[in-house]
């Protein structure tokens, strides 16, 4: 457990999927991912990312394949 204080605003909402986010140690924010931030961008399709619509499951998957 860590001490400090979780109520501190450290996670907003993700503009494109409404899943919460965090805004420490998370490269992507506002987004909750890069897969987010990628698709908000308009720029998923170079990258090579699935297809909107595609979602995952609720799952804390946050596509740290980098
Ligand atoms: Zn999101």
């Amino acid at each position: 457990m860590r001490g400090y204080c979780v109520s501190a605003i450290q996670s907003i909402k993700c503009p494109h999927c409404r899943k919460e986010a965090s805004l420490t140690d998370n490269p992507y924010r506002p987004f909750c991912s890069k897969r987010c931030k990628m698709i908000d961008l308009g720029t998923w399709a170079d990258e090579g990312y699935r297809i909107p619509g595609e979602r995952a499951p609720e799952a804390d998957d946050e596509d740290e394949d980098e």
